[in-house]
């Protein structure tokens, strides 16, 4: 068959430009293989990776223990939809429960349909337990949120790209300032009305903002104060991203309900999951809520060697390690270079801004070299590059990337 001969990544960019709608503006770099912390293109050059698919691929490429349980279930079953049991979803829930400290687990697929699940179980439970008058419910969001793109989650996103022609919107969510626990305060006190804070621990797309230290605690302690659920949307920073296997275990913060995605899967499968406990998740009935591929066995499968190979492998202790080290060395060249402004972050999600205005190419542009120099990473919004390599990297490795990055950023020239 024609499609299947090799092809150029020239080739390769020429078809989905042809044939694929333009939904997105990839960095022009044509991949075909993964392993650990690298990636080859069409034409065999070698990259590291310092994006992980948005922090899904963060026990690396292909894993071998992830690919196994892929590959072995694949041949067993795949699919029965829940209108039977599975023999793995059970398991699956059992452990990640456990691991995670919560009653129950509710399995989707991608992170967006999990937020969705999220925010369909909070009006139910302030409705069914809370006892806020039906079709009032309100969800607190935070401004500059990433969340997903569905027609709910663009609805109270304020990037506008996300957002304009995509209306008429879903009401229920009041928007506050990200990092001011005043103005949760303020939104707490004055209204009877809200069921949930739904919050990012770190805005990863949004540019990878840190909020204050105490802020979640102080903010999970307001929400307890009022009878408001406190969500989590950990998707990006989840599963050891952040040094720790939650970024909430940072501020020592159990959520109410915490949404799961991305790594969950170690990016071979797209697993998401909600996980709350009774008091919460038993409004759900059966025919409320569903997915015919939420809770498959291979889905199972996946995520119970992905998250066993978190443990196994160290990577929380591995993210925090290398990613002091990242930032003391990027800090320190900061200091002297006049087109970063600065380096953020937790763990491996990293990122610098550019001394530029946010219109400006550059961000994308230096992607561009360290591409030419075998790494890739690609600019989020305004002109932020995002750091998130998998979090098998050796140190080693670091080293050898902060010295792309670092010789990259130093002979750029506008
Ligand atoms: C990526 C992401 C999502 C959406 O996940 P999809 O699998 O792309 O639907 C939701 N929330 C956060 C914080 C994310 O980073």
């Amino acid at each position: 068959m024609t499609v299947l001969n090799k092809m150029t990544s020239q080739e390769v960019i020429e078809l989905e430009n042809k044939h694929g709608a333009h939904n997105y503006h990839p960095l022009p770099v044509v991949l075909s293989r993964g392993e650990g912390v690298y990636v080859w293109d069409v034409e065999g050059k070698k990259y590291y990776d310092f994006l992980s698919a948005y922090s899904a691929v963060n026990q690396g490429h292909c894993h071998p223990k992830i690919v196994d349980a892929m590959t072995n279930q694949a041949k067993t079953l795949s699919l029965t939809s829940r209108a039977f049991y599975n023999d793995m979803l059970g398991k699956y829930e059992k452990f990640a429960t456990e691991l995670f400290g919560f009653d129950k687990l509710l399995p989707m697929n991608t992170g967006a349909e999990a937020v969705e699940t999220a925010l369909k179980l909070a009006r139910k439970w302030a409705y069914e337990v809370k006892g806020i008058d039906e079709n009032k419910a309100e969800i607190v969001v935070c401004e500059n949120n990433f969340h997903g793109r569905t027609t709910t989650i663009i609805s109270f996103s304020n990037d506008p790209v996300a957002r304009k022609n995509f209306g008429p919107y879903t009401n229920g969510f009041i928007k506050i300032e990200y990092n001011n626990l005043k103005a949760l305060e303020k939104v707490l006190d004055d209204n009877k009305n809200i069921a949930a804070f739904l919050v990012e621990p770190i805005q990863g797309e949004a540019g990878v903002y840190v909020p204050s230290e105490g802020y979640l605690s102080a903010a999970k302690a307001l929400c307890e104060k009022h009878n408001v659920l406190f969500i989590a949307d950990e998707v990006q920073t989840g599963i050891a991203r952040t040094g720790k296997m939650l970024a909430v275990d940072h501020d020592n913060v159990k959520p109410d309900i915490l949404i799961l995605g991305k790594a969950l899967s170690g990016g071979a499968y797209p697993v998401s999951a909600v996980l709350a406990n009774d008091s919460i998740m038993n409004v759900i009935k059966p025919g409320n809520h569903g997915s015919t591929f939420g809770g498959n066995p291979i889905a199972a499968a996946v995520a119970i060697a992905a998250l066993e190979v978190v443990a196994e492998e160290n990577l929380a202790e591995n993210a925090e390690a290398l990613g002091q080290i990242f930032r003391n060395e990027l800090s320190d060249f900061v200091k002297e270079n006049e087109l970063v402004k600065s380096v953020r972050g937790k763990g491996l999600l990293n990122a610098i801004l550019i001394n530029d205005t946010e219109d400006s190419s550059t961000a994308w542009d230096i992607c561009i070299k360290l591409r030419d120099n075998g790494l890739l990473a690609k600019p989020t919004h305004g002109n932020i590059i995002r750091f998130a390599p998998p979090l098998v990297m050796t140190e080693a490795e670091l080293r050898d990337c902060i010295f792309i990055i670092k010789k990259i950023i130093s002979e750029f020239k506008k």
